[in-house]
């Protein structure tokens, strides 16, 4: 019998976070292209009689973190040890947290790219270190405890994705208001976060969790949404082979093969032997000092979503662009405060400052168009002092490939239109003592001879005369 299935989908996300030093120790918590082995000590090192002290920072940030998504924090937490034996971690455990996290019951609204939104609930977000990194070699395995001690955050989502498109779509969201509190810069590329998808499927209109296998270690979205959708079909088709997953499963991605693989049965909390961490204090958090850390934590994306909807009528494409990370909302904030109409930023930007930038590939970051130049750009054509065409053509081209000052760009250029009512006069005096006839014609009602005077100005003027002065002038020459 045909049967349709759905697909249930929660993500366990590690984020490093962004402190100066690590976790327990004062080693340096930047290795990123560092020889290996060179940021560390006897603490990350795990030698026998190091205490760990805790960083207040990973402690603040990682809190910071959780308010920003939406998470209780309880006012007592505690670290636990994670027992187990791994080449990458010396100690022979994680300190992590069990039973008692920093931070717990969050949600976050995603959008698809339809534009429906979902509410997606987050079980919680607790802190603990990062492993060493072996990398296997002909012959052997190599280990680098650099990142051995590095602060994470771990954050788990609640079953409530259901295809690898809201999966993608959540994965962002988290990336986003991750960098938009300032507590990771989540480079995926530079492995400051990872994803571990858990995956199972059911009949289409039943509400049980059945066995699930754990996708672990994606580092890119694109892998995250291939191998979600890899793993429910092959589920589907075991499932219809009459051999549904009986156990939990932890599976391996294979990038190269697009394919998961199957590594071990799923341990559980019990195979970890958690207790907890004897040489770390519990943390309190006063109402005080959460008042204080909620002060800080800056407009996330789906306020500032709602925000340039409301105040500034924007459309929800333009405005998705806007949000999409934090730098192209501070490069379209720093514009709007210095021009009148934000609907002009954003034609300039999503139109045609990104269009550029697609086709040659630079990042908005790299643009040597800063926020400050387009600001200015925008303004001399608010101030009438440049025409929108050629703001838009000549300026705009130079200053892309160049990122020279505008105003340097129209005075090199000899843009300026020319508002001085004085020369402007003069001129379009000259034009109608040579044309009496069209100035007949006009005072005889023919619209179109004043069209042509208009005309004969712009070109005495070489299209650089303000048009609605010069249509002011001529009116005022021509009643008298
Ligand atoms: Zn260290
Ligand atoms: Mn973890």
């Amino acid at each position: 019998m045909y049967q349709e299935f759905e697909t249930v989908i929660g993500i366990e996300i590690h984020a490093q976070i962004n402190t100066k030093t690590k976790m327990f120790c004062r080693c340096d918590n930047d290795s990123f292209d560092k020889e290996p082995n060179l940021n560390v000590c006897e603490v990350c090192m795990g030698f026998p009689g190091q205490l760990p002290v805790i960083n207040e920072e990973a402690v603040k940030k990682g809190t910071i973190a959780a308010i920003a998504l939406g998470c209780e924090i309880p006012e007592y937490c505690k670290f636990d040890r994670k027992n187990y034996f791994y080449p990458d971690l010396p100690k022979g455990f994680q300190i992590s947290q069990f039973d008692e996290p920093l931070s717990e019951k969050g949600a976050i609204e995603i959008t698809l790219d339809s534009g429906r939104t979902k509410t997606i609930r987050i079980t919680r977000l607790h802190l603990e270190d990062d492993a060493g990194k072996l990398s296997h070699v002909p012959g052997g395995s190599l280990v680098d405890y650099n990142r051995s001690g590095t602060p994470l955050m771990e954050i788990v989502s609640e079953p409530d994705l259901r295809n690898s498109e809201e999966a993608v779509a959540y994965a962002r969201e988290v990336q986003n208001i991750l960098r938009f509190c300032g507590s990771s810069d989540a480079d995926m590329e530079k492995g400051m976060m990872r994803f571990d998808a858990s995956v199972s499927i059911r009949p289409k209109g039943e509400d049980k969790l059945y066995n699930r296998a754990e996708i672990k270690n994606l580092n890119s979205f694109r892998s995250l949404g291939a191998a979600i959708d890899y793993e429910a079909e092959r589920q589907i088709s075991l499932w219809n082979a009459g051999e549904a997953l009986d156990k939990d499963l932890t599976v391996g991605w294979a990038d190269d093969a697009q394919k998961t693989y199957v590594m071990r049965e799923k341990e559980g909390s019990d195979d970890y032997r958690y207790f907890p961490e004897p040489d770390l204090p519990p943390l309190h958090s006063s109402k005080e000092d959460l008042d204080k850390l909620r002060k800080m934590v800056p407009e996330m994306p789906a306020q500032k979503r709602a925000r340039y909807e409301l105040e500034y009528g924007l459309l929800p494409d333009d405005i998705r662009i806007l949000t999409s990370d934090l730098y192209t909302a501070q490069y379209f904030e720093e514009v709007v405060s210095m021009i009148k109409d934000p609907k002009k930023a954003v034609s300039y930007i999503n139109t045609i400052l990104m269009k550029r930038l697609n086709e040659d590939q630079i990042p908005l970051k790299d643009s040597k168009v800063t926020p400050k130049l387009l600001g200015e750009l925008i303004a001399y054509v608010e101030k009438g002092e440049i025409s929108n065409n050629q703001a838009k053509g000549e300026v705009f081209d130079e200053m892309y490939d160049t990122g020279k000052e505008p105003a340097k760009i129209i005075e090199e250029k000899g843009l300026k239109v020319v508002s001085d009512s004085g020369e402007l006069e003069k001129v379009c005096q000259s034009v109608l003592d040579a044309h009496p006839g069209p100035v007949e014609d006009y005072k005889n009602g023919k619209d179109k001879a004043f069209g042509f005077l208009v005309g004969m100005v712009m070109k005495e003027m070489k299209g650089q005369g303000n048009p609605q002065m010069i249509n002011d002038i001529l009116m005022k020459l021509i009643g008298n």
